[in-house]
């Protein structure tokens, strides 16, 4: 029975490895991810076949706003795992789009370097507790508490054993969210039914609050332009292109991000507005996790069609063209983009502090659904995982 379990290797599920290494604490952590490498929204697509390809197709930057910064930041910076990101950044119409104040940052070649710099932290912290485990590729899809609250089973696909740990903790709200009964057809909210199944009040507190964080969605157009119609695009005064919410609504486009290319290509990314993406929501591409690893069958020419429109408002807001002969566009939809803060986008907004860690359930949160500074971004990630584990070191 390994110690500790956590669903998920993006951000927040890797910082809590690493903070927890860096603590002293050496038991047995084991990582489960439905993603092929470590990253979740802050990861980078490669290719086998194209080996200079990199793109960053969720966060392309992130920013710390809150003082002190998290504790994990200057480790990562020192270890060359993030580095300043200097681009500029033009706001169409003069928008504020919050993620970008503050000091701004980037995975140094690439964002997945972020989490994967985590990962390679917690090792180094502690080399005597062993590799921090991590299990790509699979689904954690029921939570089974032990009886006498002595900790937890986990089950993958057609109910198969994954796992028993003493200490469980989810890094991302899909099993304790309701969409995940629309996106795979899943009878019931796995957590939900584990909370009910367990009676702890705490607990099914936290459940709840979990369930009733809905997210905007994001269709991501992922271009890979060669280096003949790159050299324009990399002409450009910016790096980062953000639309005011009037621009938005008249393109359907919210962000545009130029990613060099070590070979003189360039990605460019165009993350849809909110509006586009829910209008788009049946829509997944083909080489994306929902279609790859989540069984979501993709539908090709609604595919084509929505890759036309995000290329066609892209075209007009950037005034270049972006079709060529060796142009290579995707679509990548992301169901759960950013959580909402319930109704009023305060602070205040996510999952209270106080039920990030159930003890007696032995089940922890983190995430940037945690409320608290950074909330809905890698900021809050980093500090919700700072804090699990200063809660759960006492206990471990
Ligand atoms: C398009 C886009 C642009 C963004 N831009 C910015 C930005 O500019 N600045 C910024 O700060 N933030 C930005 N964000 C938000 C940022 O990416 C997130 O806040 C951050 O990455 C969240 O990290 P996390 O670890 O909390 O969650 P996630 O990255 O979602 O990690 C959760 C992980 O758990 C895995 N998982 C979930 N359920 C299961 C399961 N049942 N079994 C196995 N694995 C599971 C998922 O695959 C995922 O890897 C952006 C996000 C998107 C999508």
């Amino acid at each position: 029975m390994t110690e500790l379990a956590i669903v998920g290797a993006g951000v927040a599920g890797c910082a809590l490895a690493a903070q927890l290494r860096r603590q002293g604490w050496c038991g047995s952590i084991n990582l489960l991810e439905i993603g092929r490498g470590p990253g979740g929204r802050a990861a980078t697509r490669r290719s086998r076949r194209d080996p200079a390809l990199a793109i960053n197709h969720g966060a392309p930057l992130f920013n710390i706003t809150g003082s002190p910064p998290p504790g994990l930041l200057a480790p990562l910076q020192q270890g060359e795992w993030i580095q300043p990101f200097t681009g500029a950044i033009q706001e169409l119409d003069g928008a504020g789009s919050g993620f970008h104040a503050g000091t701004l940052w980037q995975g140094a070649g690439g964002m997945e370097q972020l989490s994967r710099g985590l990962l390679a932290l917690a090792d180094a912290a502690t080399p005597e507790a062993g590799e921090t485990q991590l299990r790509c590729g699979t689904l954690v899809r029921r939570l089974e508490p032990l009886p006498g609250g002595e900790g937890w089973r986990l089950h993958g696909e057609d109910d198969a054993l994954l796992q028993e740990c003493r200490w469980l903790v989810l890094s991302g709200t899909l099993l304790a969210h309701p969409r995940c009964r629309a996106v795979f057809g899943w009878p019931e909210v796995p957590l939900q039914a584990a909370a009910e199944a367990l009676g702890d009040a705490q607990l099914l507190e936290a459940a709840a609050r979990l369930a009733a964080i809905d997210s905007t969605a994001s269709s991501n157009l992922l271009l890979t332009l060669p280096a003949e119609l790159a050299a324009a695009w990399l002409a450009l005064p910016w790096r980062v292109l953000q639309l005011s919410t009037a621009a938005q609504e008249r393109w359907g486009l919210r962000r545009v991000s130029l990613q060099p290319l070590a070979d003189g290509r360039c990605a460019v990314v165009a993350e849809s507005s909110p509006a586009f993406a829910t209008a788009h929501r049946h829509v997944y591409g083909s080489r994306s996790a929902a279609a790859q690893l989540l069984g979501a069958a993709p539908d090709p020419t609604q595919e084509t069609a929505t890759i036309e429109a995000l290329q066609h408002a892209l075209e007009q807001v950037v005034g270049l063209s972006c079709t060529g002969a060796d142009a290579d566009a995707q679509l990548m939809r992301w169901g759960a983009a950013f959580p909402l803060a319930a109704g009023t986008g305060t602070a205040t907004a996510g999952l209270p502090a106080d039920l990030q860690l159930c003890p007696a359930s032995r089940i922890g949160f983190c995430g940037d659904a945690i409320a608290g500074p950074g909330f809905g971004r890698v900021e809050g990630a980093l500090r919700s995982a700072e804090a699990l584990a200063a809660q759960l070191l006492p206990l471990l």
